[in-house]
C-alpha cells in the first residue's frame, strides 16, 4: 500500500508529474492517490522528501490482490494478419479463465482490425479490446507497450499471456517492468493452482535439464509468455457471442521514437517450420553438409519442409531458421521424421508436441527412440533412399 507521511510532504508535486497512470493529483498542496495507482514505485523513488512510502505487509497484499481478475491475452496482429500463437493462447487462456470463473479478454492492436477481432470471440474471447489507429498498422514498441500498459492499469486483469515471438519479447518484458509485475517467458505449462487460483508457470530452465514452476504470489497481474505452437487453439464457434470493445488512443500513445523505414518479406529460404506439416530434420548422423541433399529428397517425396538439430546448424550446414528446439524454434508438426538426431532434452523440447514421430538411427539406444512413435535402427544412407522408393511407388 501507498502511504503519504503529511507531515514530511513539502507538496512539490514531483510525484505527480512522475505518475505515468495519472494515478497522484495535488489537491490542496498534498498528494491524492487514485484508483488507478498500479503500485509501481515511481512516486517513492522521485520523493526526495520520504514523505511517499510503499509499505507491504501481507493483509495489504491480499486486499490488492482481489482487485484483480480476468484472464487477457494480447494477440499479434501484422501486415493484415493474426498471429497463429494468438489464437493458441486464447485456447490456453479460455481453460485457465474457466478455472477461475473469471472472463477471458483479447487485446488487439492494429490497423484494420475490426474483422479479426470479431473473429476472436468465436476462438474463446468474451472480450476484445480493440485498439484501431492507421498509425498502428506497424509495430512500434513504445506506442504498443504504452496502450497494454494503460488498458492493464485500468481493467487490472490477474493474468497477462502474450506470445514469445519476436514482437512478443520485445515489449512485453517493458510492460511487465513498468507495473512492477514478474513475467516468466516461454513457458511450457500453464496452469490454476486450486487452493488460491495462483498462477503456476512452468518452463524449461538450466539448460532444459530441468522444468522450473515460477509463481508470482505478491503482485499483479502474473505476466507469461508462450512460444508458438506449444498450447492448442479451440476450434472455432461462430456462435459464441462477446463484446467488442472499441479503444481509443491517446495522443502521447502515438508519439513513437521508431520511424519504421522499410518492411520487408523474408526471402523464400527462411521457411517458417513452424507453419509445416510434415517436417524432415537433420542431424549429426548426416555425416557432412551434402547429407542435406538425402533429406531433401525425402521433404520433395513428402511434400514436406526441412529442418535440424542445432549440431548441424552450429556445424554451418544449414541455416538458424531451421533450427529445431530449445535455443530454435518450438514446432508441432503432423509428422516429425528426426534422421540422425540423438534426441537430447534441448532438441526435443522443440518438437515432442509433433503429432507423429518417426525417428532414424543407427543406434538403436539413441534417446530420440523414447519418444519416438516409430523407430527404424540403422544406417540413414540405407534407409531413407528406400523409403523415397517406397513412397514414390505407393504414389503410382
Ligand atoms: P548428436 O547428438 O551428435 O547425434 C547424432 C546422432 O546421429 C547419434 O544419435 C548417432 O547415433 C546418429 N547417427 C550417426 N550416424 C548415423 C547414420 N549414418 N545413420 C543414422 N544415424 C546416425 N540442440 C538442438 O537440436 N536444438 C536446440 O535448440 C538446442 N539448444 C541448446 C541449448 C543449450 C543451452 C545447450 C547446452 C545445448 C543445446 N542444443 C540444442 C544441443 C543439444 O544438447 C545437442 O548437442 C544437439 O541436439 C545434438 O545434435 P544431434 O542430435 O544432431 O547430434
Amino acid at each position: 500500500m501507498l502511504k503519504l507521511n503529511k507531515e514530511i510532504c513539502i507538496g512539490c508535486g514531483i510525484c505527480e508529474e512522475q505518475c505515468a497512470f495519472a494515478a497522484i493529483e495535488m489537491v490542496d498542496g498534498l498528494p491524492v492517490i487514485g484508483e488507478s495507482c498500479t503500485l509501481c514505485g515511481a512516486c517513492v523513488d522521485a520523493c526526495d522528501s520520504g514523505a511517499l512510502v510503499m509499505e507491504i505487509s501481507g493483509d495489504n497484499l491480499k486486499t490488492d490482490l482481489s482487485s484483480w481478475s480476468g484472464v487477457w491475452v494480447y494477440c499479434e496482429f501484422r501486415k493484415s494478419a493474426l498471429a497463429a500463437v494468438s489464437l493458441e493462447l486464447l485456447g490456453i487462456g479460455r481453460k485457465l479463465a474457466d478455472k477461475r470463473g473469471v472472463k477471458l479478454a483479447a487485446v488487439l492492436i492494429g490497423d484494420g482490425i475490426q474483422k479479426t477481432a470479431a473473429e476472436l470471440i468465436g476462438y474463446g474471447a468474451d472480450t476484445v479490446y480493440a485498439v484501431e489507429h492507421p498509425q498502428l498498422g506497424n509495430f512500434a514498441e513504445d506506442s504498443y507497450a504504452a496502450i497494454v500498459t494503460r488498458l492493464i492499469s485500468e481493467h487490472r486483469p490477474e493474468i497477462v499471456l502474450a506470445g514469445a515471438t519476436a514482437i512478443g519479447r520485445s515489449f512485453i518484458p517493458g510492460v511487465a517492468t513498468t507495473l512492477n509485475a514478474g513475467l516468466t517467458a516461454d513457458c511450457t505449462s500453464l496452469e490454476i493452482r486450486d487452493e488460491d487460483g495462483a498462477l503456476l508457470q512452468t518452463r524449461p530452465a538450466f539448460g532444459g535439464n530441468i522444468m522450473a514452476t515460477i509463481e508470482c504470489p505478491r503482485s499483479r497481474p502474473q505476466m507469461a509468455t508462450v512460444r508458438p505452437k506449444v498450447m492448442k487453439a479451440n476450434e472455432y464457434d461462430p456462435a459464441r457471442q462477446g463484446d467488442i470493445v472499441t479503444v481509443t488512443t491517446q495522443p502521447e500513445e502515438l508519439q513513437s521514437r521508431i520511424k519504421v523505414v522499410e518492411s520487408v518479406v523474408a526471402s523464400q529460404g527462411n521457411v517458417n517450420i513452424q507453419e509445416s506439416d510434415i517436417l524432415i530434420s537433420g542431424g549429426r548422423g548426416l555425416d557432412s553438409e551434402k547429407g542435406f541433399e538425402l533429406i531433401r529428397k525425402l521433404a520433395e517425396t513428402l511434400g514436406a519442409d526441412v529442418s535440424a538439430s542445432r549440431a548441424v546448424v552450429d556445424a554451418g550446414w544449414i541455416p538458424y531458421p531451421h533450427q529445431v528446439g530449445q535455443t530454435g524454434k518450438t514446432v508441432a508438426p503432423k509428422l516429425y521424421v528426426a534422421c540422425g538426431i540423438s534426441g537430447a532434452v534441448q532438441h526435443v523440447a522443440g518438437m515432442q508436441s509433433a503429432e507423429a514421430i518417426v525417428a532414424i538411427n543407427r543406434d538403436k539406444n539413441a534417446p530420440i527412440f523414447d519418444i519416438a512413435d516409430f523407430g527404424i535402427v540403422g544406417d540413414l544412407n540405407e534407409i531413407i533412399p528406400k523409403l523415397i522408393t517406397r513412397i514414390e511407388e505407393q504414389r503410382k
